[in-house]
């Protein structure tokens, strides 16, 4: 086939490679982990929903729902959409399957999401959230909890440099008081503002906080600050909120122009942030939006979570050259199983199934190959012991056994009878 005519992965969306893959699965077992031990339970949820949950949850007037959703009409004529993240669909779930009807739940999720956005470093049409949700709890106790446990992953991780920012956006009445002012404000610097702001100052001013345009930016420098208008109560579970951080020990500033992209949030938001990325600097970011349920048909219940980036979070340790990556770097076999001919195949692949069940990692030379081809290979795997069956073994029932790897002496090739390899294997790599 011509290059030209050569099929090509969607614009934006992206194959995880053997190369990166491993150190994606070890990222999402820190997270699933450490969300297990705090007592969180996985939800799947399917990746298409119908248009209107995300039209009802997310808010018309986002960059989401209003130019960045994959939607269309399936065979049925019902409009359908890709999941753009994972909340809206966690509460349709919970809502259909009564897991809010007077109980609290601690969810998570990992998935693809999909936005159709400029794709650039760190902003792609499909890339993974993985991510948490509580229902049933309106204090500031569980953004305590759920803030611990980012900062368990990124410090098991061994990320740096990636800050929290938090801010409140106080209740209904807070954000109405807080929207007059500020298109008060913003009416006076319209010129300043791009197109989408000015646009915004009538349907979803709060938006405009939002906004990567720098002229709008140094516009927003004088705004007035939406912590000014909170009432006493949103005020109150700041502190609180502060007081357990402290509490905690875990660094964060207070920054009031957080409002985060999507519409549904109330009181507490946040952001993780490493400064060095831009545009996209902001790994993680989440909040409370206790009227969602509702919104979409449920009892009345509150809800707290968070998505975290997947690429971005990757990228960054591996940017970082994070402890994970090196460790996984040096994930090499325990053993290379080297056999020639039919019966010592047999023999060997029988061999690797033992050697699995009790524990070890091991490759298994596949195919025709001469003993100098294998035993090269088992040299380049890095693996630390090559098992051999040649010819002479497999009629004796029996294999040698070579340590590759060794930082002291060298250790003398033997033969031991085949029922004795596992046994023998897993002492010298204890002794290595
Ligand atoms: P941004 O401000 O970077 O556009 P956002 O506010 O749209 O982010 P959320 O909807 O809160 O992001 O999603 C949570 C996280 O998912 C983000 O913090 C980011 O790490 C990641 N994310 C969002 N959009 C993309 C994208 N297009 N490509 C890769 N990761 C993304
Ligand atoms: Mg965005």
């Amino acid at each position: 086939m011509s290059k030209k005519n050569q099929i090509k992965a969607v614009r934006g969306m992206n194959d995880i490679l053997p190369t990166d893959s491993p150190l994606w699965l070890a990222v999402e077992a820190v997270c699933a982990g450490i969300f297990s031990q705090h007592s969180y339970k996985q939800i799947r949820t399917p990746m298409l929903e119908s248009t209107h949950l995300f039209a009802r949850s997310i808010g018309a007037e986002t960059d989401i729902v209003s130019k960045e959703m994959y939607t269309f009409e399936d065979r049925n004529g019902d409009s359908l959409t890709l999941r753009p993240e994972g909340t809206a669909s966690t509460v349709r779930a919970g809502i259909e399957n009564g897991l809010f009807y007077n109980q609290q739940q601690r969810l998570w999720y990992v998935g693809p999401m999909f936005r159709h956005e400029r794709p650039q470093k760190g902003r792609y049409r499909q890339f993974y959230q993985m991510g948490v949700e509580c229902y049933g709890w309106s204090t500031p106790d569980i953004e305590a909890e759920v803030l611990s446990m980012i900062s368990q992953v990124f410090r098991d991780l061994g990320l740096e440099k990636t800050e929290l920012q938090i801010n409140s956006l106080g209740d209904s009445a807070t954000r109405e008081r807080y929207r007059t002012a500020l298109v008060e404000y913003l009416a006076q610097h319209k010129e300043a503002l791009d197109e989408d702001s000015q646009r915004r100052l009538t349907t979803n001013p709060l938006r405009i906080l939002d906004s990567k345009n720098s002229c709008v930016q140094a516009v927003l420098a004088d705004a007035p600050s939406i912590l000014e208008f909170l009432s006493n109560d949103s005020a109150q579970a700041f502190e609180d909120l502060q007081a357990y951080l402290d509490a905690l020990e875990i660094d964060y500033t207070i920054n009031d122009r957080l409002v985060r992209g999507l519409d549904y949030y109330n009181d507490t938001v946040f952001e993780w942030v490493n400064a060095d990325y831009g545009a996209q600097s902001t790994v993680c970011g989440g909040g409370r939006y206790d009227g969602m349920v509702e919104q979409l048909g449920g009892q009345a219940t509150p809800g707290f979570g968070f998505g975290m980036g997947l690429e971005r979070l990757v990228q960054i340790l591996q940017e970082q050259e994070a402890p994970i990556v090196k460790d996984l770097e040096q994930g090499a076999p325990d053993v290379f199983l080297v056999s020639i001919g039919a019966v010592a195949r047999k023999q060997a692949i029988a061999m690797q199934a033992e050697m699995v069940r009790s524990g070890l990692h091991v490759q298994c030379h596949m195919g025709d190959g001469s003993m100098k081809n294998q035993v090269k290979k088992a040299d380049k795997s890095g693996a630390s012991i090559a098992v051999i069956i040649g010819d002479d073994e497999a009629v004796a029932e029996n294999a040698s056994i070579k340590v590759l790897r060794r930082t002291s002496d060298s250790i003398p090739q033997r033969t031991v009878l085949q029922n004795e390899v596992v046994n023998t294997v897993t002492n010298l790599l204890e002794s290595l």
